[in-house]
């Protein structure tokens, strides 16, 4: 070691070592030398914490570090991340020098079972039952549960206002390290070969990861190996994500056991995609790169039974956006039939001849989409909802040349099966409400006989138009008020069935004889509104008189078949919507002026005297209105 640079701290350290704020490494390595063992201390006066007490062999040589710092009667909560000896067992020896009636121990469901066999006097609190926090004298220490298998768990503990967390097992190292504190990226070999042989599984290590990486840590504690700085926690994280470990292990010496992990595997990254994903594009997708070890598709398209008895065609080359354009191949004929019927198809239609059934849950043929053959093929796969007969949708994966249906790929298709139904219902029913949504906003902007457009979405559309217009000058609006000349009589002599007929011809008429950027709106009963976007008086007046003519010369049935037919008149109202007004407004003045025109004598249009246009065009509508 050259003169002058310090020499790191080792774990057999004989001195208490501040790592954070009040929180000292009280550890020490094993009698035998072979590993050392983490203890930590936060000191909070008479309400310090001991953290991995450790095995009692070690407990001497941790006593008097702890004692470095604060008598140990000073300790009232002992933090024992689980159960096994060489974390708690040095239990037994605090628990015969424990003076205080308050101390006590904090484990969780499993180690609090098995730590009673230690025969401590000393009382064991769940966290669950202390709100999953130690509250102490000037922090709060978090209690996590990460469950490393269904029971047996292991509690984490992490300081917020140090960043640190007490992580047990996670993060610890098989070899022992002449360091204390990883220092760079090479120190943390020791992390897989420990977590390969102290986790049950890679499941389960995943998912202690998640349980804390979401924590903002400045270092990790470890139970074993190199404290971890903040600078190499994302390494360490990396390291561990997705690493095969426990059981998962025994699979490198059985092939078969190493098969029913990868399935396993791929079946539960493909449940955890359909739980994180709510598009079926992204699911699609993901599920089409996690089967690829095993079954390298090229792709799959998706066929699923809507509830008009059309088929829903998701294909990747439209992003699976979806489309209902009835361009399905033959095998949606499955779609809607019964196993027995598929099986019967399969043995008696002609054009499954090529197909060959698989354990009756899928079918495969040769490819031939272009014409020919291509050496590749093709897997029919039936979704079936759970518990029912039916097929309610299809999956059909291609698979290029050369790519042959392993067992092991028959079993992954048959289990994707559930999943991708679940997954295709879930579609169907936003499509469902999607649907819904559109017919419930049709229902809310057209009138049910006349098909114009409704008062409500006329004030919508028609209103932003008012707002625009006080922004931007040139973006005028006017208002054509239509009602009907003697409309009573054509009910009162025709009946009012009639009287509909007469109204949604002329609707019809309206439609026909507007421009994209006028809005006809059902107004009243019989009186219809023309919203002409972008014209000024004159512009609306033409409309107007256009309409008026058009009216009076048409014969409008009144009934089926077209004959007998009447003629009707209308009376026009015109105003132009002014800067600052409200929609209401302008309407109420084109209704003034349609009053006028009706006691003028009726099919007539009269427009406001006091926005005359100062180029009159030719028309009568000019001259009635120099009274004005
Ligand atoms: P005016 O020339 O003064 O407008 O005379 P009018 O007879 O048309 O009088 P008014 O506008 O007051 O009459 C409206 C009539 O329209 C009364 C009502 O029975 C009829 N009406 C309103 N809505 C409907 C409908 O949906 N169908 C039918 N058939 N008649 C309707
Ligand atoms: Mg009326
Ligand atoms: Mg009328």
């Amino acid at each position: 070691m050259t003169a002058g640079v310090p020499r790191p701290l080792a774990p057999d350290h004989p001195r208490a070592i501040e790592v954070a704020d009040r929180t000292w490494w009280v550890g020490c390595v094993t009698p035998d030398g072979l590993d050392h063992r983490h203890a930590y201390l936060v000191e909070q006066g008479d309400q310090s914490v001991l953290i991995n007490p450790g095995p009692r062999a070690c407990f001497p040589a941790v006593r008097e570090k702890i004692e470095q710092i604060v008598p140990l009667a000073q300790v009232r909560w002992f933090l024992c991340p689980h159960q096994d000896p060489d974390t708690a067992s040095a239990m037994i020896c605090i628990d015969a020098a424990n003076t205080r009636a308050d101390a006590a121990i904090i484990a969780d469901t499993e180690a609090s079972e098995c730590l009673r066999h230690y025969g401590l006097a000393m009382p064991v609190h769940l966290p669950a039952a202390r709100d999953w926090r130690l509250l102490l004298q000037d922090r709060a220490l978090s209690l996590i549960a990460l469950p490393y298998a269904p029971r047996a768990g292991a509690l984490c503990a992490f300081d917020k206002q140090t960043g640190v967390l007490f992580s047990g097992d996670l993060f610890s190292s098989l070899d022992s390290s002449e360091l204390l504190f990883a220092r760079e990226a090479v120190h943390l070999g020791g992390l897989v070969p420990y977590h390969q042989r102290a986790m049950p599984s890679g499941i389960a290590l995943d998912n202690a990861l998640r349980g804390v990486e979401y924590l903002p840590i400045r270092l990790i504690a470890t139970k074993r190996g190199p404290l971890i700085p903040q600078s190499l926690v994302g390494d360490a994280i990396a390291r561990l994500r997705n690493l095969k470990c426990g059981i998962h292990l025994l699979g490198d010496r059985e092939p078969d056991v190493q098969r029913a992990w990868d399935l396993a595997d791929i079946m539960h990254r493909i449940t955890d995609t359909m739980l994180l994903q709510r598009d079926f594009g992204d699911i699609a997708r993901q599920l089409l790169t996690l089967i690829q070890p095993i079954l390298p598709a090229a792709h799959i398209d998706y066929y699923a039974l809507l509830d008009d008895g059309s088929i829903l065609t998701l294909h990747p080359e439209h992003n699976f956006a979806g489309v209902v354009d009835g361009q399905t191949p033959y095998m949606c004929d499955f779609i809607g039939k019964s196993r027995r019927e598929w099986l019967d198809i399969h043995a008696t239609d002609r054009r499954f001849r090529a197909h060959l059934l698989h354990s009756e849950r899928f079918c495969v043929q040769p490819n031939t989409a272009n014409g020919a053959a291509d050496g590749g093929s093709v897997v029919t796969l039936p979704l079936w909802a759970r518990g029912s007969d039916r097929i309610e949708a299809l999956a059909v994966i291609r698979l290029p040349p050369a790519v042959r249906i392993t067992d092991l790929a028959a079993q992954l298709i048959e289990r994707i099966a559930e999943p991708l139904h679940v997954a295709l219902e879930r579609e169907v029913s936003y499509r469902r409400l999607d649907i819904a949504r559109d017919r419930a906003y049709r229902r809310s902007i057209r009138d049910p006989l006349t098909g114009l457009f409704t008062r409500f979405y006329m004030e919508d559309v028609l209103g932003r138009q008012c707002a625009l217009h006080e922004r931007d000058a040139a973006a005028t609006l006017s208002i054509c008020l239509l009602d009907i000349d003697y409309f009573k009589r054509v009910n009162d002599t025709h009946g009012h069935l009639a009287g509909d007929r007469v109204l949604t011809t002329l609707a019809a008429l309206l439609e026909e004889n507007c421009r994209d950027t006028d809005i006809p709106v059902r107004y009243g009963g019989e009186e219809i509104l023309v919203g002409a976007v972008g014209q000024d008086i004159a512009g609306a007046a033409q409309l107007a008189e256009r309409l008026l003519a058009l009216i009076a010369a048409a014969a409008v049935p009144i009934e089926d078949g077209g004959e007998p037919t009447l003629s009707v008149t209308v009376s026009i109202g015109v105003a132009e919507h002014r800067q600052g007004e409200t929609l209401e407004s302008v309407i109420r003045r084109a209704d003034e002026c349609l009053y006028r025109a009706k006691d003028l004598g009726r099919n007539r249009v009269e427009l406001e005297p006091l926005t005359l246009p100062s180029k009159s065009p030719t028309g009568s509508w000019a001259q009635r209105n120099e009274i004005g």
